[in-house]
């Protein structure tokens, strides 16, 4: 027999002596590390992914996932990982594919950059007792207002408002389509969406028809494979997306097996069950700026200009001229996805070594739009890496109007950010479309903890502002004084648009 000269990554141990034969890790592990054996529980611990499904579901804590401590003889150029990974792909001959974002240790900007707090001269605000508003809107604005007196001299807006998102905080969840995740994942996202008076997006697998009850509270997604595109979908949310790319596989497309497309899916995306949905690399109705500005007007029309139109974009290296084309052909979000960006399945090798950071993009891209005076003329979404409400807060500072959260609110749902969910095998009900497996993701239980993040997030935003001692979401917006680096060279600095600490 074949064995693989790839050593595991993880070991799984049970401690038999404390083992009650229940049998829950073998019902509860999606890739089929335990079998029974007649008397105990067999480990087949080269399946191991550490997704920890099996550890949080045995009442007596018998199980152990390590580690594994056999490693290749390593060094500072050759990890356990690059040995590993040669060896697979020397047994395999193909090319390894992989979940969730950029796993190496590139810089993390974030982590450099530190917010200013009020002190004696300027005062600070108690978020718990002032009021404070986290209200965001999405879209174009006008340039100037122009409020003139009515015949019974009280005074109305002239200025014709095109239409905005209204988010009740600087928060949307990223696109996550049904196909690369589960209805009941999408059925969290969109329940949240509506109980906090933010967005989910459908990414590129249309809309299934149980979360049309939660419209208000979505952002319907083009992609190139045009899955589910149809009238009543451009219609049926408050905005629709271009995407162009993807942060964690820019330059490519996406791929989701046929084994991955049973009849919901297959229905959603008006597509045969069974048949593999490729998304091609380009729109290819889009080779440059003038395409891209028909296709927008085309989806103008097509919701009667009452829906502000979104073109999502991977960060690349020009990425500041890419916007300021998208925001001149008429794009009134522009959704900038950095490296870091999750997914549900990318070539490692794309996900790891292309585009740049978010932090890098976002400094630029709000550079350039006012450089050009047209910063008004689109909301910054900044994506990829945001991990926490102090991630959020650099990044509004940085110049974006809101952020995307994609992979937190997966580990709400239970990940732990294996990186497996290309396998279709996630153990939480996420990433798959096994129903034994997504039934287990109870949208109530599993929303409520959403809500609670994000809940969480918009207390934790208002303690910053409040210690910033601004009163509203808004002033921070691009407001690069109150940020400082530490550890970043002059030229990052200047890239950042900050300065460092001390000055
Ligand atoms: S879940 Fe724990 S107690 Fe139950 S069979 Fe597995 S190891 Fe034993
Ligand atoms: S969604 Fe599931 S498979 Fe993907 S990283 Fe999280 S736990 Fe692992």
């Amino acid at each position: 027999m074949f064995k693989s000269q790839a050593l595991p990554e993880f070991l799984a141990s049970i401690d038999t002596n404390k083992c009650i034969r229940c049998k829950r890790c073998i019902q509860n592990c999606g890739w089929s590390v335990y079998s029974w054996g007649g008397d105990r529980v067999q480990i087949d611990t080269q399946k191991c992914v550490r997704c920890l499904r099996c550890y949080h579901y045995c009442p007596v804590e018998a199980i152990e996932i390590k580690e594994n401590d056999t490693r290749y003889r390593a060094n500072a150029n050759w990890s356990f990982y690059n040995i590993r990974n040669l060896k697979r792909q020397a047994e395999t001959g193909g090319i390894p594919l992989t979940g969730m974002g950029c796993d190496l240790p590139y810089p993390i900007l974030f982590d450099n950059l530190l917010l200013d707090a009020c002190q004696v001269t300027n005062p600070s605000i108690d978020p718990l007792r002032e009021p404070m508003e986290l209200r965001t809107f999405l879209g174009k604005k006008p340039a100037k207002l122009t409020i003139k007196k009515d015949a019974n001299g009280k005074p109305k807006l002239k200025t014709k408002l095109t239409p905005q998102i209204e988010l009740a905080a600087p928060f949307i969840f990223s696109p996550m389509s049904f196909g690369s995740i589960s209805l009941n994942a999408q059925k969290i996202l969109a329940m949240t969406a509506k109980e906090r008076g933010i967005l989910m997006n459908t990414g590129e697998g249309g809309l299934h028809e149980d979360l049309y009850p939660y419209r208000t509270n979505v952002m319907v997604q083009v992609a190139s494979g045009r899955f589910g595109v149809n009238p009543q979908y451009l219609n049926a949310g408050v905005a629709v997306e271009i995407k162009i790319g993807q942060g964690a596989k820019p330059g490519i497309g996406g791929h989701l097996p046929g084994e991955k497309i049973p009849l919901e899916v297959a229905k959603t995306r008006m597509i045969p069950t069974g048949t593999d949905a490729l998304s091609p690399a380009p729109q290819h109705d889009i080779y440059s700026i003038e395409d891209l500005r028909q296709l927008i007007y085309a989806l103008k029309e097509a919701t009667e200009y009452k829906k502000p139109i979104s073109v999502k974009i991977a960060t690349v290296h020009n990425v500041a001229a890419i916007a300021s084309g998208i925001v001149r052909a008429g794009a009134d979000i522009v959704y900038l996805d950095g490296f870091r960006g999750g997914t549900g399945a990318a070539p490692a090798i794309i996900r790891d070594h292309m585009g740049i950071p978010i932090e890098h993009a976002l400094a630029a891209v709000d550079d350039r739009l006012r450089e050009e005076g047209i910063r008004n003329e689109a909301s910054i979404v900044a994506a990829g890496g945001i991990r926490s409400a102090g991630d959020a807060a650099k990044a509004i500072a940085l110049g974006a109007d809101a952020v995307a959260i994609g992979t937190a609110a997966l580990i709400t749902m239970g990940c732990t950010v294996c990186g497996k969910c290309y396998t279709g095998n996630c153990s939480w009900g996420i990433t798959t479309q096994r129903p034994e497996l997504t039934a287990r993701l109870d949208p109530e239980v599993y929303g409520e903890r959403l809500s609670n993040l994000i809940r969480a997030w918009e207390h934790e935003l208002m303690e910053i502002l409040g210690a910033l001692g601004v009163n509203a979401v808004e002033s921070l917006r691009g407001s690069r004084e109150r940020l400082r680096g530490i550890g970043l060279d002059s030229q990052m600095l200047d890239i950042l648009g900050v300065k460092p600490a001390g000055r």
